[in-house]
């Protein structure tokens, strides 16, 4: 059977390497992102796998234009097999600077957002009986960080998700899991000082920053056939960051 993946944030970044190697696995893709050349260039990168690609620009923050989007992939694909939350952004600051809303962005764009992508697209699942749901967390969201209140809070909140919907559906074949990146080098990373990053090479057992394809990698995993007992659950994927 042609399985169908929804990837949002897709336009750059640990989204686009995840959708690539979903299209490399066979999955045909929906991508979603904010910005529509990022889009177009991700779109060009999946189909050279030979899978269909569609792009679909929405604001994954906003209830009804996630249930517009969500609607519009299943005319398009038919089925929805697989879930990736992945869109997210930093709003740095510490607690006591930090701006109401830089407070409710985060929170709605890396929170909300999975709220309202896992809801429209459950429905779906559910009358399929299977499906999976994988969100992007963080360490972050495990051990804290100071100037990051908002953005650990909306990890932390993606972890409680998880296993509280991964024990409502579970009975209904859809599995929810979380991976818990460590420090990726991607666009998020890149504004990090030499002195900031050399600090963090210390506190990673592994000695280096992780790459897009490390996250992507495990979510081909939870995405496949060898994770299907495995729901609930929060992999890190940190170079032993958190243990
Ligand atoms: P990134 O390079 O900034 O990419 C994030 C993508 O999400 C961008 O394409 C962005 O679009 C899109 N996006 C932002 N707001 C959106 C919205 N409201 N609706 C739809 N799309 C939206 O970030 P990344 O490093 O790949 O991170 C991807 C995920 O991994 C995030 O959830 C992040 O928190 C998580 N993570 C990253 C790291 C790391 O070290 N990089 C570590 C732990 C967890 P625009 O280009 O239009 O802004």
């Amino acid at each position: 059977m042609e399985k169908v993946a929804i990837i949002t944030g897709a336009g750059r970044g640990i989204g686009r390497e995840i959708a690539l190697r979903l299209a490399k696995d066979g999955f045909h893709c929906a991508i979603n992102d904010l910005n529509e050349k990022d889009l177009e260039e991700s779109k060009a990168l999946i189909e050279a796998c030979g899978v269909k690609c569609n792009t679909y620009k929405a604001d994954v923050s906003s209830f009804s234009d996630v249930e517009g989007m969500i609607k519009k992939i299943h005319e398009d694909f038919g089925r929805i097999d697989v879930l990736v939350n992945n869109a997210g952004i930093t709003r740095d600051n510490l607690l006591l600077r930090m701006k109401e809303d830089e407070w409710d962005k985060v929170i709605s764009i890396n929170l909300k957002s999975v709220f309202n992508c896992t809801k429209a697209t459950s429905k779906i699942m559910l009358k399929q009986k299977s499906g999976r749901i994988i969100s992007i967390a963080s360490v972050v969201g495990v051990m804290g960080n100071a100037g990051q209140c908002n953005y650990a809070a909306s990890k932390a909140g993606i972890i409680g998700f998880t296993k509280s919907i991964a024990k409502e559906l579970g009975s209904r074949g859809i599995t929810a899991n979380a991976i818990a990146p460590g420090f990726i080098k991607t666009a998020m990373t890149e504004q990090l000082s030499d002195e900031a990053k050399n600090k963090l090479y210390s506190q990673i057992p592994l000695g280096y920053l992780g790459t897009p394809e490390h996250i992507a990698s495990c979510v081909s995993f939870l995405a496949g056939p060898d994770s299907s007992y495995i729901t609930g659950q929060v992999i890190h994927v940190d170079g032993g960051m958190v243990m």
